[in-house]
């Protein structure tokens, strides 16, 4: 495969630059992607900073990755040049542990391959989306359903999965009260995704400056966390709380918010550990839980649901150069709601 545009980051929290990236000629069983759109999650940021751990620079972030099939490897036997795929979060794991065995790779016990700022099982350091093409083995490719357009599928492959997967998984439905916190790239659209659940929907932001938006996206109700009586109003009132701040929050008031038997459910990763007081869970029997992006089986049935519920992130669509004040205007919590760069702008 030849030499692709990208840009990276030379070392911790500079600014991106132009750079090139060499991907491997496909394997028998490899898709080679052309990138059409890459979404920038706010991960992306904690890893460019080196907030979570130590990283591999240069870096090219991107997990959040659509693009149209351009080669494909003799075994490769679900994809064909031209069809619109995905690529979220990993592109491989051991495939032989139990959680593999059950469609479960995000909890891969010797870890999965991440996309990018990691390693693949050949050694290769990994290099995201924000680039022009990447190979991928087609175990670790979702198709694209026809009626979602490519720029808005991408946040699905991180913030749609991300947010679809817990609320599987603890059973939301017709009749379940589900709290949001954080109206960002994955609020946004675990609003959606709950709602099309058939659950009642309550935001719970800084402020109201996205309220509109909120209720247009299927929200029923919409309180700001900065006023103090939305804690004394709200206590009791949720089984679910979706976490998706990317700071820590005062864990304890959100507790108070949980009916018997409800769940706090972390799927922000701020860098600091959060605290809170064994009898804020005592006195309720409620629970604090966390939740890892998703599997490939529940990643294409996320996207299947999408389609079908016509579900769609809302995104900014910016060009390459323009990364680092996305960047900044991320962590500003003014991004309505993901920005999403548009790859052919790499070719100028
Ligand atoms: P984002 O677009 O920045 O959204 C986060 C939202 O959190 C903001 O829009 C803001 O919402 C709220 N927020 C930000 N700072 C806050 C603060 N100091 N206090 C209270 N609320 C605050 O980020 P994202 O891309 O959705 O990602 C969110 C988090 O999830 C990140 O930590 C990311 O690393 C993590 N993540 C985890 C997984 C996983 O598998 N578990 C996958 C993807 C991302 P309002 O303006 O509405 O207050
Ligand atoms: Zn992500």
């Amino acid at each position: 495969m030849p030499t692709t545009n990208a840009i990276q980051a030379p070392s911790p929290g500079a600014p991106f630059e132009r750079s090139t990236v060499e991907r491997r000629e496909p394997r028998p069983d490899d898709v080679a992607i052309d990138i059409a759109f890459a979404g920038i999650c706010h991960s992306d940021i904690h890893q460019v900073r080196n907030e979570w751990f130590p990283g591999t620079f240069p870096m090219v972030p991107g997990h959040e990755i659509t693009g149209t099939v351009s080669a494909v490897g003799p075994d490769v036997t679900k994809f064909a040049v031209g069809d619109q795929v995905g690529v979220g979060c990993f592109i491989d794991s051991c495939g032989e542990c139990e959680y593999c065995e059950a469609g479960e790779e995000q909890f891969c016990v010797q870890g999965p391959v991440p996309t990018y700022n990691g390693r693949d099982h050949d050694g290769e350091v990994t290099y995201g989306g924000y680039s022009q093409a990447i190979v991928v083995k087609e175990g670790f490719v979702v198709s694209i359903p026809d009626d979602i357009e490519l720029d808005v599928a991408a946040p699905l492959l991180c913030a749609g999965i991300t947010t679809y997967s817990p609320l599987r998984h603890w059973n939301v439905g017709s009749g379940s009260k589900v709290a949001i916190v954080g109206m960002g790239g994955l609020g946004h659209v675990a609003v959606q995704i709950a709602k099309a659940l058939g659950a009642e929907v309550t935001v719970l932001s800084q402020s109201l400056s996205k309220q509109e938006e909120g209720l247009r996206l299927g929200a029923d109700a919409y309180y700001a966390t900065s006023e103090r009586e939305t804690f004394g109003e709200l206590r009791g009132s949720f089984d679910l709380i979706l976490n998706t701040v990317s700071a820590n929050l005062k864990v304890d008031r959100f507790l108070s918010l949980l009916r018997v038997d409800g769940t706090l459910v972390n799927v922000g990763a701020p860098v600091e550990p959060d605290s809170y007081r064994a009898f804020s869970l005592i006195g309720g029997r409620k629970s604090i839980a966390g939740s890892n992006v998703g599997g490939l089986r529940e990643t294409q049935e996320m996207l299947d649901f999408c389609a079908e519920h016509g579900i769609a992130p809302q995104i900014e669509k910016i060009g390459a150069d323009d990364v680092d004040e996305a960047y900044e205007r991320v962590t500003d919590s003014k991004v309505r709601f993901r920005a999403v760069i548009d790859v052919a702008t790499l070719d100028d």
